[in-house]
């Protein structure tokens, strides 16, 4: 048997991290027993343009490098993928239920099931449907439908049977059959309701596994029941836990005032807080659809998909109880659904930044420069075409950064090397602390200055050997003009390596920062 799983997602838009990571667990399945993955699109209930809903979807399927066997532009055997165009096949199986007597027209106007649910409630017994229409014969009923009276088509629920199902996740899972009303399956125009056409749909694309959020558990007595009654072979399910909001038990939420609320929880603010340094520089507007709740907030800021990977397959699954930093190849080999939790996992910003800091240090130089590039461009810091010079430069500054480097657009804090020396800006408390208050620090700066000045070679070896012997010489400190250097030539107290920054800068470029420092004392 070939393993086959699928993700259907409603065309919304946006791309929810909590459906990527049920999307990921799908694929992961599936490729961990050599399967197919198949993205299917439950579209019936669309508005809008359901091309465009879809491509931020697709897109973050592709940022993460999650690729479909089957699907929208790809195609398949079982095309097409999109619920909007399989109204033939629904409407197939609604006439085999109906033939069979398995589900029944319901001429019963919405206001009479109301009342009768309303009687129900007031007797404090579980709502069953009167089943009126059952006693229509034959030509009652052609005559109703004939001359178009409002109807749904519902399935005949067995009331002495049970309906169970072991789920891969939450074990043994039953229903009582007497307790559930008769769903409906199709609305009076034939379009099919989401338990129906996923049924009729999952069995058309031979889905060996559904793996969804467990919000869906109580959908499957009714899907079981419908698998049944169409003859087809049921499959494995496995519900999962949601992705929780920071702090609590809840599903994680894309509201606007529940974002608000994730903005302060100690689990989440990191992240916020870089959306609103980061997407201001670049052009875009940190808000309800660029959030630490969608994949694409995880690209705009400069994450790698190996981080996100990474964290989100570490929501609910876990490999031991120690291994935190795993790759996909490395997961997709281990993957089980035995091991996912019951409990609803949640995101935490310094676990997921600990992920990309790891996945960070695994690229070269160039990966490196490569990643960071675009947002130098964004915040026309650097022109668009990049020059081999620029090129160049982010790399010395990419080396020397070396670990400081955890997201690629945390290049965009190292404004002081693309400013020129007149528009950089000194850190207010840096200058008062480190060179307006030190005595000696103007006077000191003078003098190394005349050192720089002569210096023959500005690489960083060869500016720490001449520091080194100038304070040397002077029987000071080196920490007396070090502090006062850095923010002399760069406006900050923290950065790089000391000599990195120099050689960065540039031996013209060093003076006259430190000229601009001086006078400003
Ligand atoms: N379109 C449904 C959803 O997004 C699919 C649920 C399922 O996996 O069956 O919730």
């Amino acid at each position: 048997m070939t393993v086959r799983t699928r993700f259907a997602p409603s065309p919304t838009g946006y791309m929810h991290i909590g459906g990527m990571r049920t999307a990921l667990f799908n694929w992961l399945w599936a490729r961990h027993n050599g399967g197919e993955f198949i993205l299917r699109i439950d579209d019936t209930d669309q508005e809008r343009n359901v091309e465009e809903a879809l491509t931020p979807i697709l897109h973050a399927f592709r940022w993460l490098g999650l690729d479909w066997d089957e699907g929208p532009e790809v195609g398949g055997p079982h095309a097409p993928y999109f619920q909007s165009k399989r109204g033939h096949l629904y409407r197939q199986a609604v006439e085999t239920l109906l033939v069979s007597g398995k589900a029944y027209y319901d001429f019963d106007p919405p206001e009479v099931t109301q009342s009768d649910r309303e009687a129900a409630e007031k007797e404090k017994r579980p709502f069953l449907n009167i089943r009126r229409s059952l006693d229509l014969s034959d030509t009652e009923r052609e005559q109703f439908l004939a001359e178009g009276r409002p109807h749904v088509v519902r399935l005949l629920v067995n009331r002495e049977a049970k309906v169970s199902i072991d789920d891969h996740i939450r074990g043994h899972v039953e229903w009582d059959c007497g307790l559930i009303a008769d769903p409906v399956i199709c609305r009076g125009d034939g379009s099919p309701l989401y338990n129906f056409a996923t049924v009729v749909d999952d069995a058309q694309l031979e889905i060996t596994h559904v793996i969804r959020a467990e919000e869906h558990l109580t959908n499957t007595a009714v899907q079981a029941m419908l698998f049944d009654a169409l003859g087809h072979e049921r499959p494995g399910f496995a519900h999962i836990p949601f992705v929780a909001a920071p702090g609590s038990k809840e599903k994680l939420s894309k509201r606007v005032k529940k974002l608000e609320k994730y903005r302060k929880s100690p689990q989440f603010k990191k992240l916020f807080d870089i959306a609103d340094d980061v997407l201001p520089k670049i052009g875009l507007e940190p808000g309800e659809s660029m959030n630490p709740v969608m994949v694409a907030y995880y690209e705009a800021v400069g994450f790698l998909p190996a981080g996100v990977l990474n964290g989100l397959s570490r929501l609910g699954w876990s490999f031991d109880d120690k291994t935190e930093n795993m790759s996909l190849e490395f997961v997709t080999e281990h993957f089980t659904l035995g091991r996912v939790v019951k409990a609803p996992a949640g995101l935490d910003s310094d676990k997921l930044l600990a992920y990309q800091e790891h996945w960070m240090g695994e690229l070269s130089t160039e990966e490196k420069v490569d990643g960071c590039l675009p947002y130098l461009v964004k915040a026309k810091y650097i022109c668009d075409p990049i020059d081999a010079a620029d090129v160049r430069f982010v790399s010395h500054l990419v080396e020397a950064l070396g670990e400081r480097l955890k997201l690629f657009s945390d290049i965009l804090q190292y404004d002081e090397y693309f400013v020129s020396d007149a528009d950089m800006t000194f850190d207010e408390k840096a200058f008062e602390k480190r060179l307006r208050k030190p005595e000696e620090a103007g006077p000191l700066l003078r003098e190394f200055r005349q050192q720089l000045a002569a210096a023959d070679s500005f690489d960083a070896d060869a500016l720490d050997v001449l520091l080194h012997q100038w304070v040397e010489a002077k029987g000071i400190k080196i920490g007396k003009v070090i502090h006062a250097l850095r923010v002399a030539t760069t406006g900050k107290p923290t950065g790089p390596g000391m000599f990195d920054c120099l050689a960065l800068l540039g031996k013209d470029r060093c003076l006259a920062r430190i000229d601009r420092a001086i006078e400003l004392i």
